[in-house]
C-alpha cells in the first residue's frame, strides 16, 4: 500500500491562525483599540491544566487576543464558580469564557458549564450547546471534536455514507464527535467500556477515532486496511491512544501525535471567540 496521507493537524491551526490575525485587526480597527476577550477560568493548581490553560493564553496573544486568566483555589466552591462565571457572562469585555476540565471533586461540574451564557460558549461545553449542535442549529462546537471535523474538511475525507467508529463517548469529545459525523451523513457507532468485542466494531470501520484516554489501547491490526485514523489521545511520551506505528502500515490517512488533533482544539477555541467578539459587535 502506499504511504498514508498525514493529517497535518499543526499546519492546519497554523492556516487557521494566520486567518484569524487580520480579522483581529479588523475587529480592533472598527472597536477603539479593543480585541476580542478569551475569559479561561482555572480552578486549583493541577499542572497540566495550568499548562492547557498557559498554552491557550499564549495562542491568544499570538493572533492579537487578550485573555484574562482567572484563577480560583482547589478549595473553591460551586458558588464561588458560578458568581465567578456569572461575572464573565455579565462582562461586555469578554467574548469567550474557557473554564479549564476537569475542576476538583467537590464543584458541580456540569452547573458550572451550563451557566456559561450561550453566546460565550466558545468551548462548545453547555447542554443548550451540545443540544443545538446535534439538532443542526447554530452552535459552538465542542473544541476538539469540532477541530477533528475540520482536519477531515480540510482534507476532505470522505463522511457521507461511509462507517465511523469513535471510541469514548465523554462529553467533551466522543459524544459530540459521533454527532458531527452523524450530521455529515455517517453511519456511526459509539464505543465505550462496555462495548462488547470491539476490536470487531473497529475492524468495520471506514473512519477510526480514538478518544479513549488509554495510550496506543488502540491496536494496529484492528484497523481496516485503507481506514481514515484519527487519534485524539495524547499521552506522556507522545503517544495517542491508538498503536499508530503499526495502524499507519494498513490506513490511508492518519493524525500523528503530536501534531494532529491536539494543536486544531486551541485553533478551533481562538477561531469561535472571534465568531463570538464578531457577532456581539454586529447585534
Ligand atoms: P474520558 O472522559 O476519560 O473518556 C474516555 C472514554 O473512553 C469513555 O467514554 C470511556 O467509556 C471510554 N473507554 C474507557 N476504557 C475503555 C475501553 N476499555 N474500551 C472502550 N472504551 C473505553 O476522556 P476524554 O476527555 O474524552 O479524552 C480521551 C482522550 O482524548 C485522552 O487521551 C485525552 O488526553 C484526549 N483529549 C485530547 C484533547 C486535545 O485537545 N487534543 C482534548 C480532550 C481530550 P465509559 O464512558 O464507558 O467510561
Amino acid at each position: 500500500m502506499s504511504q498514508p496521507l498525514i493529517l497535518d493537524g499543526k499546519a492546519l491551526a497554523k492556516i487557521i491562525e494566520d486567518s484569524l490575525r487580520p480579522r483581529v485587526e479588523t475587529y480592533k480597527r472598527k472597536n477603539g483599540g479593543r480585541v476580542p476577550v478569551l475569559a479561561a477560568i482555572l480552578v486549583g493548581g493541577d499542572p497540566a491544566s495550568a499548562t492547557y490553560v498557559k498554552m491557550k493564553g499564549n495562542a491568544c496573544s499570538r493572533i492579537g487576543m487578550d485573555s484574562r486568566k482567572i484563577n480560583l483555589p482547589e478549595t473553591a466552591t460551586t458558588a464561588e464558580l458560578l458568581a465567578e462565571i456569572d461575572r464573565c457572562n455579565e462582562d461586555p469585555l469578554v467574548h469567550g469564557i474557557l473554564l479549564q476540565h476537569p475542576v476538583p471533586r467537590q464543584i458541580d461540574e456540569r452547573a458550572a458549564f451550563d451557566a456559561i451564557a450561550p453566546e460565550k460558549d466558545v468551548d462548545g461545553v453547555t447542554c443548550l450547546g451540545f443540544g443545538r449542535m446535534a439538532m443542526g442549529e447554530p452552535a459552538y462546537g465542542s473544541a476538539t471534536p469540532a477541530g477533528i471535523m475540520k482536519i477531515i474538511e480540510h482534507y476532505e475525507i470522505p463522511v457521507e455514507g461511509r462507517r465511523a467508529v469513535v471510541v469514548g463517548r465523554s462529553p467533551i469529545l466522543g459524544k459530540p464527535l459521533a454527532l458531527m459525523l452523524l450530521n455529515r451523513n455517517a453511519t456511526v457507532t459509539i464505543c465505550h467500556s462496555r462495548t462488547q468485542n470491539l476490536a470487531d466494531v473497529v475492524r468495520q470501520a471506514d473512519i477510526v477515532v480514538g478518544a479513549v484516554g488509554r495510550p496506543k489501547f488502540i491496536q494496529g491490526g484492528w484497523i481496516r486496511p485503507g481506514a481514515v485514523v484519527i487519534d485524539a489521545g495524547y499521552h506522556p511520551g507522545g503517544v495517542g491512544d491508538i498503536d499508530l506505528e503499526a495502524a499507519v502500515q494498513r490506513c490511508s490517512a492518519y493524525t500523528p501525535v503530536p501534531g494532529g488533533v491536539g494543536p486544531m482544539t486551541i485553533a478551533m477555541l481562538l477561531s469561535q471567540t472571534m465568531d463570538a467578539a464578531e457577532k456581539r459587535f454586529a447585534r
